[in-house]
């Protein structure tokens, strides 16, 4: 490309509106332009950027194994009534009525379609675990749209929805799109971290965000220096309704117990006889070599009987719902997980069956609660003699008693477990292997494509402008012919360009006729990684070759040029 035909209208100011840096300097790069409150065109230089972010998270997800589809924004509302979301929702879904007055949203994501999809589709175990996903426009009436691409009304996303008949299949998969997601954030250039998440509307149990650490971040992100510990504050600040006078929450122990162990060998330990219910809840540390199994013991005036321990063999432990319209005596569960989480790390409550009842338990009036089932117990901070507190910067580190940091983060990913949550809900089943029907179980992983131009300028620029990072740059080099009337410096940069364009490098050619200080200031606002300039030194055979982000200039015989930039 031409600098001299391309559409690219720089600006030395921005528009008063624009608050965060990324926006001010797309605008003024001539990279986006506003049509309406959090919605953008993208011209030429912003589409390449978002072309390329796009083909590295395609590329990933297709290496994943995941399949690409593409799905309809345009979804009829008795899908999102089935789910229950229509309502659930909220005022972020944007709807509207057809010429028959039937009611459509348009879609901030797609479980609901892609739950449709695979429950008339596919039929048998035989054909999952199967990935989907599409890179597609989503719509979220968002309260305060802002910060350009960051936060829009209108924006491109990387939706991805994976099904299963087992939870070791899920899990799997989880962790196959936690890989995918680290090796795309990193193909991007981003300085990012995986921390503990909340999950929102969506739903789920286990779930990550991938969180850019920069100033103008909406989130705020706790972090341990010391271990690999991070989550978000939302999440590590979730309250629990402990009482400072809940003496049964005082009175629990933990008592680390062997993986063999069977009903008769817990309920001798903690001296119960057998016909009774066991008192005990059983833990399993999620991660690490040795599996090792906690078992918490309520002591209290509790008549245990909402849950049983019905069999504990190796990995798995199943628990059996005896009364599970007492929903009362659930509260046993809030009993046991402070103190729990007080001594070890990373416990998982490991109870298949039940947790699909759990789930639509609250324990607190905050919805965030449900995390206290079937979630890392290290997140929550309790302390024997008061409430669960929020975690501060500067406390101890949950995990490993190092100190707490807080960041400002920017939310560029997100992967959850969904569970049954839509599968049942839509009822969405295959026959398993011997011939059951079976619940879907669902994970979902979404990437903010657009909002990742965003992230990598607020990591990447200085008082000049933007300092893209190389893979997602709108082209690689730029090279400036200083003076347009210099026969010699037209023809040598021509030959360069056509060089490089010959070597498949992404070069665009400054030939404007415009002073040579000029084009250096519009090549650093708009963020070339590189400037190849043919000015004195062409006389020797050599070039000027300046990096954007070090601003080292090296005069490079152009025989060598391709070592230098590829
Ligand atoms: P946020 O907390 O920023 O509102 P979210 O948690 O609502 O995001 P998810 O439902 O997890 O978003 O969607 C997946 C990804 O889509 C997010 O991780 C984020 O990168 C991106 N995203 C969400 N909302 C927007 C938006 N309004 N504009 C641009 N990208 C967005
Ligand atoms: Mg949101
Ligand atoms: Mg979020
Ligand atoms: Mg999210």
């Amino acid at each position: 490309m031409r600098l001299s035909k391309a559409f690219v209208k720089t600006y030395k100011e921005a528009p008063k509106e624009a608050e965060v840096i990324s926006h001010k300097l797309m605008l003024r790069a001539s990279m986006i332009k506003r049509l309406a409150s959090g919605v953008y065109s993208y011209l030429p230089l912003g589409n390449r950027v978002l072309k390329k972010v796009e083909n590295i998270v395609r590329e990933e997800m297709d290496k994943s194994g995941a399949q690409e589809v593409f799905m309809p924004v345009l979804q009829p509302a008795d899908l999102w009534k089935e789910s229950g979301r229509w309502i659930a929702y909220g005022p972020e879904l944007m709807r509207m009525k057809d010429r028959h007055e039937r009611e459509f949203a348009l879609g901030p994501t797609h479980e609901e379609v892609v739950t449709d999809i695979v429950r008339n589709e596919i039929n048998s175990y035989k054909d999952l675990p199967m990935n989907l996903y599409q890179i597609q426009t989503k719509f979220r009436d968002e309260i305060r749209p802002r910060f350009g691409l960051m936060r829009g009304r209108e924006f491109i996303m990387k939706d991805a929805y994976s099904f299963h008949t087992t939870h070791e299949s899920l899990d799997e998969e989880y962790l196959n799109m936690k890989t995918t997601y680290e090796n795309i954030f990193t193909r991007c250039g981003l300085d990012f971290r995986a921390v503990e998440a909340d999950s929102g509307s969506i739903g789920g149990d286990v779930t990550h965000e991938f969180m850019v650490l920069a100033e103008s971040g909406e989130d705020d992100v706790l972090y341990c220096d010391s271990c690999d510990y991070a989550a978000n504050k939302e999440k590590a600040t979730s309250k629990a309704d402990f009482k400072e006078s809940d003496e049964e929450a005082k009175s629990i122990e933990l008592v680390e117990t062997p993986n063999t162990w069977t009903i008769e060998d817990v309920a001798a330990f903690f001296n119960i006889p057998t016909s009774k219910t066991v008192k005990a809840i059983v833990l399993k540390e999620a991660f690490g070599e040795n599996d090792k199994y906690y078992m918490a013991l309520i002591r209290g005036d509790y008549e245990v009987n909402t849950i049983k321990v019905k069999n504990l063999v190796n990995a798995a432990v199943e628990l059996e719902m005896i009364n599970d319209s007492d929903m009362e005596k659930l509260n046993l569960v809030k009993g046991f997980i402070g103190p729990v989480g007080l001594n070890n790390e990373n416990i998982k409550i490991v109870m298949d069956e039940s947790v699909k009842f759990m789930k639509n338990f609250t324990l607190g009036p905050n919805k965030k609660d449900h995390h206290y089932i079937n979630s890392n117990i290290s997140d929550f901070k309790y302390d024997m003699t008061g409430d669960i507190r929020e975690a501060k910067e500067g406390e101890k580190c949950p995990r490993c008693g190092g100190t707490l940091k807080i960041a400002r983060g920017i939310e560029v990913g997100h992967i959850f477990e969904l569970g049954t949550k839509y599968s049942e809900a839509m009822k969405a089943n295959v026959l398993d292997e011997n011939g059951k029907q079976a619940t879907l179980k669902m994970g979902c992983y979404g990437i903010g494509v657009s909002r990742i131009m965003s992230a990598a300028i607020e990591q990447n620029y200085d008082e000049n402008g933007i300092i893209w990072p190389v893979n997602i740059a709108p082209y690689e080099v730029d090279v400036i012919i200083p003076n347009i009337k210099d026969k010699d410096q037209v023809r040598v940069a021509e030959d360069v360009y056509q060089l490089l364009k010959d070597h498949n490098i992404d070069v665009i050619l400054d030939d404007r006729d415009e002073r040579a200080g000029f084009k250096f200031k519009d090549a650093d606002l708009i963020g070339f990684p590189m400037k190849i300039i043919t000015g004195k030194s062409i006389a020797e055979g050599k070039v000027e070759v300046k990096d954007r982000k070090t601003g080292n200039t090296e005069i490079v015989e152009i025989g060598t040029l391709l070592d230098y930039v590829k």
